[in-house]
């Protein structure tokens, strides 16, 4: 039985790593006019009320998205987004990835979204509406179904809880599997960074299969309470789109302008 919910970590600083990166990566691909597919295998309940109980139990978006917006240029599309919730969901929201994608993306690009959890799916189906085609099913079975997806443009965002613990191990093998089955399909996965680091052999693994365009970023941040064990958050890109780099290190730079600690490759 899964008990992960995001509620009690949404906003954090790890969201914001990644939906920075996320917000800043769709609206580059909708430059161009073709269409995209976006596929998520672990999409959470969509969209957030940061003032509901859960959120406030563990107070973490306060160093995240509460401290952290205001860095980022009013024309960059993780503020935007951010904002554009604001004003239809009320101040104290927050956009999940998909809810980012759904904002983000054009009406002819196609949003396949998996969630297991049965309360976190109804919650996703009624923040995305028609805009997505929503599936109570594995996230990892739900991408290789549809891989390659139609448009063959796109991006796979793979966002695990690692409540099991196997995730850990699986995940190269599963990569490399939809990069052969998709190969222009653009993938990212995030990971915690946890202070015992159970990521260092995942990330071995994702290294030594030679995917092409691989780019890996983490920043460090200070633990949000004594004896978190998170204490960084990491993303693993195949097939990086034109200027990751360069906005990753715009992000990085503006973690430390914030105090929020900064590059943390060799954890
Ligand atoms: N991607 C979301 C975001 O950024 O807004 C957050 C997702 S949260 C970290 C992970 C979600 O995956 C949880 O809601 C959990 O119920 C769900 N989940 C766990 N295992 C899954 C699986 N095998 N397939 C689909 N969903 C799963």
């Amino acid at each position: 039985m899964l008990s992960y919910q995001h509620i009690y970590h949404a906003g954090n600083t790890a969201d914001v790593h990644k939906h920075a990166f996320l917000s800043w990566m769709l609206a580059r691909l909708t430059d161009k006019p073709k269409p995209l597919s976006y596929i998520e295998t672990h999409a959470g309940r969509g969209g957030y009320q940061l003032d509901a109980a859960e959120a406030l139990k563990t107070g973490e978006s306060a160093a995240g998205v509460a401290r952290m917006l205001a860095g980022f240029a009013p024309d960059h599309p993780y503020r935007q987004v951010v904002e554009a919730t604001r004003a239809r969901m009320g101040r104290d929201s927050y956009p999940g990835s998909p809810l980012i994608a759904a904002e983000l993306l054009r009406e002819d690009d196609r949003i396949h979204l998996a969630e297991l959890h049965p309360q976190e799916h109804a919650a996703l189906r009624g923040a995305v509406g028609r805009r997505a085609r929503v599936h109570q099913a594995d996230g990892f079975a739900l991408a290789l179904s549809i891989c390659p997806p139609e448009p063959r443009r796109g991006v796979l965002l793979i966002d695990p809880s690692y409540e099991i613990k196997t995730d850990y191990e699986t995940l190269p093998r599963f990569i490399a599997k939809v990069h052969r089955m998709w190969n222009v399909g653009i993938v990212m996965l995030w990971y915690p960074i946890l202070q015992d680091a159970p990521h260092r052999p995942m990330l071995r693994a994702l290294e030594a299969a030679g995917l092409p365009g691989a780019l890996r970023h983490e920043v460090a941040f200070p633990p949000v309470r004594e004896g978190h064990r998170m204490v960084g958050s990491g993303l693993f890109l195949v097939n990086a789109p034109f200027g990751a780099a360069e906005e990753l290190a715009r992000v990085e730079e503006m973690f430390r302008s914030l105090g929020q600690g900064g590059h943390a490759s060799d954890q």
